[in-house]
C-alpha cells in the first residue's frame, strides 16, 4: 500500500501558509472559508494559535464559513491537536489559523476533516479548485450560518490527554514546560500539573510577537529552558512549536534530545508488550527499526508529511493491522489510541509516563540507545526530477526506494535525496551506524550531485 504525493497549488505539506499581507491575506482566508463551507456543510470549529495576525485571518475565515451557510463554533486560541480532538468529537469539520513553527510574520490555515485528521491531498485539491474556479456556494439570507464562542471546550482535550494515564503518575516529578508563547500555554502546563507533576513554565504568556524564542523549538532557542531544568532539578523540559502538534525535549542535564532519538525513546516505551506497526516517513532514523524489532513490531514507511503518516495508519487499521505508533522525526508523534494526528501535549504526557516507569534519568535512557550518525544538507536545484532520475541510474545496482524522492538503502546506512515540497530545494539526508561510513556515503552523494 502506498500513498502518492500529488500537486497542490495553495496547500503545502500541512495546509496553506505564507507571509501575512502578501501571500496569506484575509481575502484568501475568506475564500478558504467559503470553499470549506461549500464542501463540508454543517457546524465547523475554528481555532487559532497566538499570532498577531490570527484575529484578522480567523475573522475572515469565519465570515466565509458563515456566508457559505455553516454554523461556526469559535474555540479561540488552542493547539492544533486540541481542535482536531474537538472536531472528531463534535463537529462536521474544522480549521485552525496557524503557521505552526514558522516565524511570526507567517500565518496560514490547516483544514481538519470530521475524523480529526488534516485534510488529505485529493480533498485539498478539490478545495483549491473551488477557490480558483470560483465555484464556492454562497447561502441566501435565510441560510447564512450562526456563530458562537466556546473557548472552554479546550478543557475536554486536556481531560482526554490526562485520562489516558493513571492518576498522579507524575507525582514527585518536577518538569519544565516551554510553550514558546504559543497555543500550548493553555494546555501543556495544565496537563502535566494534573498528572501530578510539579510544573515550572517559561514563555507561557500567549504572545504572537514570540518575545521568548521563535515558534520553531530549535536547540538554539531552548537554552533558557535548559537553564530552568537544571536550576529546578527537573526530570525534563518540554518545548512546543507554535501550534503544539510537536514536542521536543531537553534531558535533566539540559541537553537537547534530537527528535529521532526522542521518537526512538517513545517507541521503546509505547511498543513494549504490543505487536504491530509503526508508521513513519522515509526520512526517519533507522533507530526506529532497531527499536521496533526489539518488540516484534515493524516499520511501514510513507512519503514525508504527517498527513501521509495519518492516512497510512488509518488504511492499515482498516485492513486489520494493529498500528502502535506513528510520527515524524521532528517531534510530531501520533498515538492511535488517542487520535490520528500529531499531538505535542500527548507527547509531553507520554514522557512523564515513560520516566515514571523506568525511574531512570532521561540522559541515561538516551545514552543506552544505539547511536547513529545523521547528516543533512539542502541545495538549490532547477530540475529535481532529472536529478532523481540520474541518481536512480547511477545507484541502480543498490537497494532503492522511491516512496519520496530516492532512498538508497545500504546495509546499516541509508541516504535520502528528495525535492522539498515547499521550496525549489533538494534535501539530502544520510545516516549510518558508523560515523566514518556516514561521511563517506555523504561525500559520495554530494560528489555526484556537484558533478
Ligand atoms: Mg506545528
Amino acid at each position: 500500500m502506498q500513498l502518492k504525493k500529488t500537486e497542490k497549488r495553495l496547500f503545502g505539506t500541512n495546509g496553506v501558509r505564507g507571509i501575512v499581507g502578501t501571500e496569506m491575506t484575509p481575502g484568501l482566508a475568506l475564500e478558504i472559508g467559503l470553499a470549506l463551507g461549500t464542501m463540508r456543510p454543517g457546524t465547523v470549529a475554528v481555532g487559532r494559535d497566538t499570532r498577531t495576525s490570527g484575529p484578522a485571518l480567523a475573522s475572515a475565515l469565519k465570515a466565509g464559513l458563515l456566508a457559505a451557510g455553516c454554523d461556526v463554533v469559535d474555540c479561540g486560541i488552542l493547539p492544533t491537536p486540541a481542535l482536531q480532538f474537538l472536531v472528531r468529537a463534535h463537529f462536521d469539520a474544522g480549521a485552525v489559523v496557524t503557521a505552526s513553527h514558522n516565524p511570526p510574520e507567517y500565518n496560514g490555515v490547516k483544514v481538519v476533516e470530521p475524523d480529526g485528521t488534516e485534510m488529505g491531498d485529493e480533498e485539498s485539491i478539490a478545495l483549491e479548485k473551488h477557490i480558483f474556479e470560483e465555484t464556492s456556494r454562497m447561502a441566501g439570507w435565510e441560510r447564512v450560518g450562526r456563530e458562537r464562542a466556546a473557548k472552554n471546550l479546550v478543557e475536554e482535550y486536556v481531560d482526554a490527554v490526562t485520562r489516558a494515564f493513571p492518576p498522579s503518575i507524575g507525582e514527585d516529578m518536577t518538569v519544565v514546560a516551554d510553550p514558546g508563547c504559543g497555543a500550548a500555554a493553555a494546555t501543556t502546563p495544565e496537563i502535566l500539573g494534573r498528572m501530578g507533576c510539579r510544573v515550572y513554565s517559561l514563555n507561557c504568556q500567549m504572545d504572537g510577537t514570540f518575545p521568548g524564542r521563535l515558534p520553531e523549538p530549535s536547540p538554539e532557542g531552548l537554552s533558557p529552558l535548559a537553564d530552568l531544568v537544571t536550576a529546578t532539578g527537573a526530570r525534563f523540559g518540554v518545548a512546543h512549536d507554535g501550534d503544539a502538534d510537536r514536542a521536543v525535549f531537553v534531558d535533566e542535564k539540559g541537553n537537547f534530545i534530537e527528535e529521532n532519538v526522542e521518537f526512538g525513546l517513545i517507541a521503546d516505551h509505547v511498543c513494549r508488550g504490543r505487536q504491530g506497526v509503526i508508521v513513519t516517513p522515509v526520512s526517519t532514523s533507522r533507530l526506529l527499526e532497531v527499536i521496533a524489532q526489539r518488540y516484534g513490531c515493524r516499520v511501514v514507511y510513507t512519503p514525508v508529511g504527517s498527513i501521509y503518516v495519518a492516512r497510512t495508519m488509518i488504511a492499515l487499521a482498516a485492513q486489520g493491522t494493529p498500528v502502535v505508533l506513528g510520527g515524524e522525526g521532528n517531534g510530531g508523534l501520533i498515538y492511535p489510541g488517542h487520535q490520528l494526528c500529531r499531538d505535542g501535549g500527548m507527547t509531553a504526557a507520554t514522557m512523564v509516563s515513560l520516566l515514571a516507569r523506568t525511574g531512570e534519568p532521561l540522559s541515561s535512557l538516551v545514552s543506552a540507545l544505539p547511536h547513529f550518525t545523521f547528516m543533512k544538507e539542502k541545495f538549490r536545484e532547477k530540475d529535481p526530477r532529472g536529478l532523481i532520475a540520474r541518481l536512480a541510474d547511477h545507484f541502480s545496482g543498490e537497494n532503492l526506494d522511491f516512496t519520496d524522492g530516492i532512498r538508497i538503502n545500504r546495509g546499516d546506512s541509508w541516504a535520502l535525496i528528495r525535492p522539498s515540497g515547499t521550496e525549489p530545494l533538494v534535501r539530502v539526508m544520510v545516516e549510518s551506524a558508523s560515523e566514518e561510513k556516514a561521511h563517506q556515503f555523504y561525500e559520495e552523494i554530494m560528489g555526484f550531485v556537484r558533478k
